[in-house]
């Protein structure tokens, strides 16, 4: 019979990286608790590689830093889309996200926060919502590209978790210039959310929807 406490969980990003910035802790405790973890990309953002780097560095590191996270390869799904073009795709975008509801039905939805700014972070929040409204879902914050976010619900880590999600996002060498991708901020921006709950380490969310 199956665990009714394993729950299907997937992550939407619209970018690689996004989905191991905005809960990559969180993903490396629910795969330690048995969960079953995907992880959707839309852009694997070609055109904004620096200089130097082949087309394929994005998928190649996505692939690397899930696997860190515990992520099955068979669990992670990369989209190709134009980036900062995901807007002009909606309808496409839509389509593709009822698709993996009708194929995965995962009961719980990490997405951007509907306060993120960048065109495709907004994109895909619209229509994961959109195509998502009968699950749980919650909203990961990205802070450079949030005005507001409300830290309505979070997930606990421990030192580990917080160990875990730095080494996958080493795995992106091609980012490495990004200020957001420093051991000291990360860890920094995890004692913050932890901090807030008396906690040493957490994630925050928005709460999108909340189904029990
Ligand atoms: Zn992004």
């Amino acid at each position: 019979m199956a665990n009714k406490n394993i729950k299907r969980i997937m992550i939407l990003a619209p970018h690689t990286d996004d989905g191991e910035l905005g809960c990559g802790g969180s993903i490396a405790r629910f795969v330690e608790e048995g969960n079953e973890v995907y992880y959707v990309a839309f852009s694997t953002a070609e055109q904004s590689l620096p200089k130097g780097f082949p087309p394929n560095t994005l998928e190649l590191e996505v692939k690397a830093a899930t696997k860190v996270l515990g992520i099955p390869p068979e669990n992670l799904v990369i989209f190709k889309h134009e980036v900062r073009k995901l807007n002009y795709i909606r309808q496409e975008i839509l389509e593709e996200l009822i698709m993996l509801r009708k194929h995965i039905r995962p009961s719980l939805i990490f997405l951007p926060s509907p306060n993120d700014l960048h065109q495709d972070h907004h994109t895909v929040s619209e229509e994961g919502v959109r195509a998502f409204k009968n699950s749980s879902i919650l909203g990961y914050e990205l802070l450079w590209n949030n005005i507001s976010f409300h830290t309505q619900s979070f997930v606990i880590l421990s030192q580990h978790h917080v160990n875990t999600k730095l080494s996958a996002l080493k795995k992106y060498k091609s980012q490495h210039h990004r200020k957001y991708l420093t051991k000291e901020f990360i860890t920094g921006w995890a004692k913050t959310r932890g901090t807030q709950i008396n906690a040493d380490f957490a994630e925050a969310f928005e709460v999108i929807r909340w189904i029990i």
